[in-house]
Formats: C-alpha cells, sequence, structure tokens
C-alpha cells in the first residue's frame, strides 16, 4: 500500500548541518520526498502540532525545543510509508533505539532525537494537512 508521512526534521539538526544527511538516508531507503520546506515555528505552532500531548511534563521543553532553531517538515511517499519511516527513525526510547537507525545517529538525548514522524495513518493526514495545502505536495 503505497502511503504518505509526515516527518520534520527538528532543531537539534538543523543547527548541526545534518539536513542533508538525514534526507540522504530517507531517500536511500526507498521514500521519495513530495513536499519540503523550512520554517522557524511560532510557539503557538509547536503547541497546536504537539496538542495531544499538552499537559504531559515534556510539553513545555518540547515546545521550547521546537521553537529554538529553524526545522525542515516533509511529506515522504512509498511502500508503508508510516510504518518504515518509524523503523528508520528508531525508538523514542534511546536504550531501545535499533543500530543505524536516524536517532541512533544522530539523537543529542531522549527529547533532542533529530527527527519527527507519523505514527499513524490519522495522525499522518492530521500532520501533512497542518503544513501542506493539497497544491504543495506533487503528484
Ligand atoms: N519527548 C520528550 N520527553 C518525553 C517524551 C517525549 O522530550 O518524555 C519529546 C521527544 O522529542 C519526542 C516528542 O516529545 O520525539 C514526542 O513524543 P512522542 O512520544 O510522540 O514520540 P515520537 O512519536 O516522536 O517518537
Amino acid at each position: 500500500m503505497i502511503q504518505q508521512t509526515l516527518s520534520i526534521i527538528k532543531p537539534d539538526a538543523t543547527r548541526r548541518n545534518i539536513i542533508g544527511e538525514i534526507l540522504t538516508q530517507i531517500e536511500q531507503s526507498g521514500l521519495s520526498v513530495k513536499a519540503l520546506k523550512m520554517l522557524h515555528l511560532t510557539q503557538e505552532q509547536a503547541e497546536g502540532f504537539y496538542a495531544e500531548h499538552q499537559g504531559k511534563d515534556f510539553f513545555a521543553p518540547l515546545v521550547a525545543f521546537m521553537t529554538s532553531a529553524p526545522i525542515v517538515v516533509a511529506v515522504l511517499e512509498g511502500e508503508n510509508a508510516i510504518t518504515h519511516y518509524r523503523t528508520l527513525m528508531g525508538a523514542t526510547d534511546p536504550e531501545k533505539r535499533e543500530k543505524g537507525t536516524i536517532r541512533d545517529r544522530f539523537a543529542l538525548s531522549y527529547r533532542e532525537n533529530s527527527v519527527h514522524g507519523s505514527d499513524s495513518e490519522n495522525s499522518a493526514k492530521r500532520e501533512i494537512a497542518y503544513f501542506f495545502t493539497p497544491n504543495e505536495i506533487v503528484k
């Protein structure tokens, strides 16, 4: 099944000039970039994106981190793109990160973990629409 998913290259990665290395790993894994842009999230945009985590103790530091430098958002497409990209990213928990995954290679900490990827079809739909209009995504 061909799917689309939303990827974010997070501030810890844009700050270290490793956007290209991360996009290379994504493309070499077989996923295709169908939309791409760089932006600096406002506090409101970051809070809205992570609304499901509102009320948790890591919410405020997460929003502070996500607004601390620019990010790169992309729509990725491929066979089972959602789970494909989650597997390529590696686990959220540093102790469970598989060798060679993007987070294993580049993450600095639990929070500053270089990349985001949608975790379900519903969140992919919502997250893609959060950043892109339909005419910004190539066919
Ligand atoms: N996060 C954090 N502390 C936590 C849990 C999560 O700073 O205890 C951050 C981390 O950057 C993570 C993001 O919040 O990527 C969203 O958390 P989620 O559980 O949705 O993980 P993900 O889907 O990004 O793997």
